[in-house]
């Protein structure tokens, strides 16, 4: 359960990154295309979850 949820949060992670990588228009601090704003949402969304799950463990 927690293993599924950091493999998730390290491939959106991954998945970002790889975007921010091949984008010119996203980094670090903006997300400028509909691409890059899905995928660091979804990266903040399970970064959240996965924190919170630490905190409550
Ligand atoms: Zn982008």
């Amino acid at each position: 359960m927690a293993a599924d949820l950091y493999t998730r949060y390290m491939a959106a992670s991954d998945q970002w990154r790889a975007h921010r990588k091949g984008c010119p228009s996203c980094t670090d601090g903006r997300r400028r295309c509909a691409d890059g704003t899905r995928f660091w949402n979804r990266f903040c969304d399970l970064q959240d979850a996965y924190l919170t799950h630490l905190r409550t463990r």
